[in-house]
C-alpha cells in the first residue's frame, strides 16, 4: 500500500520469530527484550530493543535509569504511555510525553539519566515505551553528541486509502509521508496500526536488515504467512524489496517495523559502550572513570 513499488515481486520471507525475554533494567523497571539474548546477539545495525513495560505503577513507585554513560551508538526512545524526564552531562534536559520520540546520538559520549517525570511518579499510572539502540559506523563513533526531540504532533502520520492502516513515520518513509528525523545511516522506524482486514505492503531498500515487533494484537507476516503476537519479533530475510503483513483476529494489530543498512563492522560491546575493538572499550571505560564524559550537576 505504501509502495509505488516498481516491481511486482514476492514479499520477503521470515527467517525467525523470536519471543522477548523478560528482565529488569536501570533502577529495576520491567522490560521485554527480544535482543540481545543468547539466541540473538544483535541484528546489524541494531544492538538492542527494549520494550519498557507495559507496567502499572502505584503512587511513588515508578523507577527509571539513574546516571549512566553511553558511547559509540544511538538510543531511540519512543514513549507510548507515561512521562519521562531526561538530563545529561552537557546540561541538556527534556521531557517525553506519550507519542514523543527522542533520537540521541551518543557519539563520543554522554552521561545521562532517564527517569519518570516527578509528577508521574507522584500519581502513578501506566508506563509503556521502547528503546532501540542503533550502532554507529566506525567513522561516526566519536562524533559530538546530538539530540533530536520530536513531540508526537510533529511526527508525520499517514493512512491507507481504505482507512484500515495508520502509520506513524518516525524514520524513513511510508504511505507517501517522509520522516522529520535525520539518521546517520539509512533507517526505517515505522509504527503501524491495522484494523481488522488491514494489510501492509511496505517497500524497503533491498540491503536493509528488517524486523517487526508486535506491540499488541496478532498478525500474519511475510511470504509464507507466519503468525506472530505481542512481545514477539519477526526477522525477515534480505530477499526482496517488500515487507508484507496483515492483521489477524478481533483486535487492532500494533506493530513496529524497523530496518537499516547493516554496517558489517566488528562489534565489541561492554554494557553501555559499543565500539569496534577491545582497546576502544578500555579507552571508553578510562574516559568515563576519569570524568572525560562529563557529569550531571545535581
Ligand atoms: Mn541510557
Amino acid at each position: 500500500m505504501s509502495s509505488k513499488g516498481p516491481i511486482q515481486e514476492a514479499p520477503r520471507s521470515v527467517t525467525r520469530v523470536v519471543s522477548a525475554t523478560v528482565t529488569r533494567e536501570g533502577g529495576g523497571f520491567l522490560v521485554h527484550r527480544p535482543f540481545p539474548t543468547a539466541e540473538l546477539r544483535e541484528f546489524d545495525p541494531f544492538l538492542l530493543l527494549d520494550e519498557m513495560g507495559p507496567v502499572e505503577y502505584r503512587e511513588g513507585e515508578a523507577v527509571g535509569a539513574p546516571d549512566h554513560p553511553h558511547r559509540g551508538f544511538e538510543t531511540v526512545t519512543y514513549l507510548l504511555e507515561g512521562a519521562m524526564q531526561h538530563r545529561d552531562s552537557s546540561g541538556h534536559q527534556g521531557k517525553l510525553q506519550p507519542g514523543d520520540v527522542q533520537w540521541m546520538t551518543a557519539g563520543a559520549g554522554v552521561i545521562h539519566s532517564e527517569m519518570p517525570d516527578p509528577a508521574f511518579t507522584r500519581t502513578g499510572g501506566k508506563a509503556h515505551g521502547f528503546q532501540l539502540w542503533v550502532n554507529l559506523p566506525r567513522k561516526d563513533k566519536m562524533i559530538r553528541p546530538r539530540y533530536q526531540e520530536l513531540p508526537s504532533e510533529k511526527i508525520p502520520v499517514a493512512e491507507s486509502p481504505d482507512g484500515k492502516v495508520t502509520v506513524k513515520v518516525i524514520a524513513g518513509e511510508s504511505l507517501g509521508q517522509k520522516a522529520v528525523i535525520e539518521t546517520r545511516t539509512p533507517i526505517f522506524f515505522l509504527h503501524f496500526w491495522l484494523l481488522p482486514g488491514g494489510k501492509v505492503s511496505q517497500t524497503i531498500p533491498k540491503e536493509f536488515n528488517t524486523f517487526a515487533y508486535i506491540i499488541s494484537g496478532e498478525g500474519v507476516f511475510g511470504s509464507e504467512g507466519r503468525t506472530a503476537t505481542d512481545h514477539q519479533m519477526v526477522l525477515f530475510a534480505p530477499d526482496g524489496h517488500t515487507i508484507q503483513f496483515s492483521q489477524k483476529g478481533a483486535s487492532i494489530l500494533s506493530v513496529l517495523l524497523i530496518g537499516g543498512v547493516p554496517l558489517n563492522e566488528p562489534v565489541v560491546r561492554y554494557g553501555p559502550f559499543v565500539m569496534n575493538t577491545e582497546q576502544e572499550i578500555h579507552q571508553a571505560i578510562d574516559d568515563y572513570r576519569n570524568g572525560r564524559m562529563g557529569f550531571i550537576n545535581p
